[in-house]
């Protein structure tokens, strides 16, 4: 084990967040339970808006980046945990209010882990983290509510070519589902389609202001674009369908009524992946286990090195990514 090693820090420079590569050292790491060894992490929405310190995401400063891991325990306080589990963690405040993933070393709670589950390597479950454990939470939140079934009517799937979108298509579809896929980019029409969507609609037309209570159309949906986009999936829901919603790559504004939600019983669904349950989590996982085909899974990533994350926070921002993006912290 090596005594440092570098890491993609956030700290402020003239008094804005912005990240930049710093060596670590072990001693430094804070005084939590387990000491894991990262292999691999992933790009996200959120590191962009850190790295590129677009958006305040860490709340505390210097801060290692990086919300995901997957990696071996090397050392434990906690009986829970020994040295050679292979381990996952998605969120837990990591590169908000807690030291990140984006290096070789971290040490963390023993709860905030789960067990790497046996359908995955570490590359893949990063290569799933937590855009792709988030579409598995909003899935199981519609199904739970009830609305959609298999082969009934259209289900929604906005931000379709990014990382959740990506993966929630092919976790419904795996179901039986019938995906409406919306996306801002055409030629991702064949990969989405590959994934299993059977219909397109332009982001364009949801992101138009529209009427209140349009034409009934989704049983269900998932966005993670918000504003304007969301107001308009719900205004085109069915009468008691749902939408999950957990992101806001396209405003985090709502401008819209409680018309759909008073006269047609549509329900808005929030979905939050950094403190979900336990219990959340491993149905989750359960899931993507079940019904993520690994040979789509790898149409969908690419893997990158850490070096590359300077540049890969500006496109995913600029909504230049398509599905997901491993970074190799080794
Ligand atoms: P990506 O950048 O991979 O995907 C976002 C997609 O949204 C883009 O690919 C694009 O899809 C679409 N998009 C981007 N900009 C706009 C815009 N201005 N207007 C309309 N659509 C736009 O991000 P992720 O999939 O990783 O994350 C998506 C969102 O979900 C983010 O806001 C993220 O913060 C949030 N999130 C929330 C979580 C939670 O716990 N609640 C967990 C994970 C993510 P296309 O090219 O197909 O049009």
């Amino acid at each position: 084990m090596t005594e440092t090693f570098t890491a993609m820090v956030i700290d402020a420079v003239d008094g804005k967040p912005k990240g930049a590569f710093r060596e670590i050292s072990i001693a430094d790491l804070p005084d939590n339970d387990v000491l894991v060894e990262i292999a691999y992490s992933t790009l996200n929405y959120k590191d962009g808006l850190a790295i590129s310190g677009k958006g305040r995401i860490a709340r505390r400063m210097p801060m290692i980046g990086g919300i995901d891991l997957s990696g071996t325990v090397i050392e434990s306080r906690s009986p829970e945990w020994k040295a050679g589990d292979k381990v996952v963690l998605n969120g837990w405040g990591l590169s908000e209010t807690e030291w990140g993933a984006f290096g070789r070393y971290q040490r963390v709670k023993p709860e905030w882990l789960i067990r790497l589950p046996d359908a995955f390597s570490m590359e893949q479950a990063m290569a799933i983290g937590t855009a792709g454990y988030t579409a598995a939470l909003c899935v199981d939140a519609l199904e739970k509510w009830g609305s959609i079934k298999p082969g009934e009517g259209e289900v929604l799937v906005t931000g379709a070519a990014g990382g959740v979108g990506s993966v929630a298509i092919a976790l419904l579809a795996a179901r039986g589902y019938n995906v409406t896929a919306s996306t801002g980019r055409p030629e991702t029409h064949d990969y989405l389609a590959s994934l299993g969507a059977s219909n397109f609609i332009d982001r364009a037309v949801l992101a138009e202001k529209g009427g209140p209570l349009q034409k009934e159309r989704w049983t269900g949906g998932i966005d993670s674009v918000g504003s304007t986009t969301l107001v308009n999936a719900l205004s085109q829901t069915m009468r008691g369908g749902a939408i999950a919603a957990c992101g806001l790559a396209g405003g985090a504004d709502l401008p819209g009524t409680v018309l759909p939600h008073i006269l047609r019983a549509v329900t808005l669904i929030g979905v939050d992946s950094v403190i979900a349950t336990r219990e959340q989590r491993l149905s989750a996982w359960a899931r993507l286990a079940r019904d993520l085909d690994p040979a789509k899974l790898s149409d969908i990533t690419t893997t990158e090195p850490m070096s590359n994350l300077p540049q890969l926070a500006e496109d995913i921002i600029a909504g230049k990514i398509r599905g997901r993006v491993v970074i190799d912290v080794r």
